[in-house]
């Protein structure tokens, strides 16, 4: 039973193993049930050591240093060390060639198992030369450690749609993962990304040797399947219309929706309002700030604070209501507005995703 405490050479007492077993539980959405059966993989699994190589582009580190801070300390760090990470530019000792060996090395030892994690947007223009990590660009570092990994994940939206990195002009041609070297790729978006995101996809894996459930835009739909605005404590206030002014507004009876302040919660899917940030003490919207809507393709979108177009038809619309005394109507349309700003916002993504892939066949039907 406890191979598992050889494993990873902690002391774990019966108690904790289980409380461990139970959190991943929680964070894989899975029933108390499942404990027995998660324990049991888990000790399956624990002489099996998956090395992950973790590269960082165009990027600001914020999502290493949001994995840093897990909710789960014990967690990420049994993680890590099951995970055996064998490159990490901001965690590593080794540097310069040392580094650069170490690389090389663990490409060759574990090729084909590894899982391969980009931190970061591709700078693809001009072959790449705006990012280079010991002479070599980070384009061709990803080419190449992608051709040996079991598992890609592009983590942070940097990395999984190109991000703040790719935003307008664009001048470096910034891309995400996906779009650089295609095949399957879980994204794993947020600015940063929320640590219990990468922690609940890797254990899957290990539980049961696939990457959980995708949706359109290849995000775990475990942490990415429902809109902010499904779970949000201001929904009170949209279903009657109040709708706060001014940032920092209190109103007297209610707390107020933020979709006159630009919030994106009707279009953003993720579990913010219950999973909550820095160790479960908040999110976004509880702490006075509309969703930006971070993890979608579309971030970042600007300007920032002024309300989506649907919305602001309908508050408006709403503002009519309240004048003429008809507000009953108003939280019907409101919805269905929002549906169809959801259904847009994903309908101009995807076509703009078959337009490429369109583009690459047609470039690779030419042998280019
Ligand atoms: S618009 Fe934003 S603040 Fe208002 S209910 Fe929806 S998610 Fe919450
Ligand atoms: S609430 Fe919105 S902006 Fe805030 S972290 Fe979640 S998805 Fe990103």
């Amino acid at each position: 039973m406890f191979e598992l405490e050889k494993m990873f050479k902690k002391e774990f007492s019966r108690r904790d193993f289980i409380k461990y077993s139970s959190s991943i539980a929680v964070l894989l959405g899975l029933s108390e049930m499942y404990v027995p059966q998660i324990a049991s993989a888990l000790e399956q699994v624990a002489s099996k050591k998956l090395p992950v190589i973790w590269l960082h582009g165009a990027e600001c580190t914020g999502c290493t240093v949001s994995f840093a801070n897990s909710n789960y300390p014990s967690v990420a760090e049994l993680v890590l060390d099951r995970l055996s990470v064998k490159y990490h530019e901001t965690l590593m000792a080794a540097s310069g060639e040392v580094a650069e060996q170490g690389l090389d090395d663990a490409i060759k030892q574990f090729k084909g198992k590894y899982v391969m994690v980009v931190e970061g947007a591709i700078p693809t223009k001009d072959d790449g030369i705006y990012c280079k990590i010991g002479g070599k660009t980070f384009l061709s570092m990803v080419q190449k450690v992608a051709e040996g990994a079991a598992y890609k994940v592009a983590l942070g939206t940097c990395a999984s749609f190109g991000g703040v990195p790719a935003a307008g002009p664009n001048p470096t041609g910034c891309k995400g993962l996906k779009d650089v070297i295609g095949g399957t790729v879980v994204n794993i978006p947020g600015c940063p990304a929320h640590p219990d995101w990468l922690v609940g996809t890797v254990v899957n894996i290990l539980l049961f040797g696939q990457v959980p459930a995708l949706d359109q835009y290849n995000r775990p739909k475990l942490f990415y399947g429902r809109l902010i605005h499904e779970n949000c404590p201001r929904r009170g206030g949209y279903e009657q219309g109040q709708f706060i002014k001014n940032l920092g507004e209190e109103l007297p009876d209610i707390e107020g929706c933020m979709g006159a302040k630009g919030c994106r919660g009707p279009i953003t899917s993720a579990d913010c309002p219950h999973r909550l940030w820095n160790s479960g003490v908040n999110f976004c919207i509880s702490a006075g700030s509309p969703c930006a809507g971070c993890v979608e393709p579309t971030f970042p979108q600007t300007p920032l604070y002024e309300a989506i177009p649907e919305v602001a038809k309908t508050i408006k619309a709403a503002e009519t209501d309240k004048r003429t005394g008809a507000i009953g109507t108003f939280g019907a349309s409101l919805g269905g507005a929002v549906a169809g700003a959801a259904a847009a916002a994903g309908g101009i993504y995807l076509a703009n995703e078959k337009t490429k892939d369109k583009a690459k066949d047609k470039s690779q039907n030419k042998g280019v």
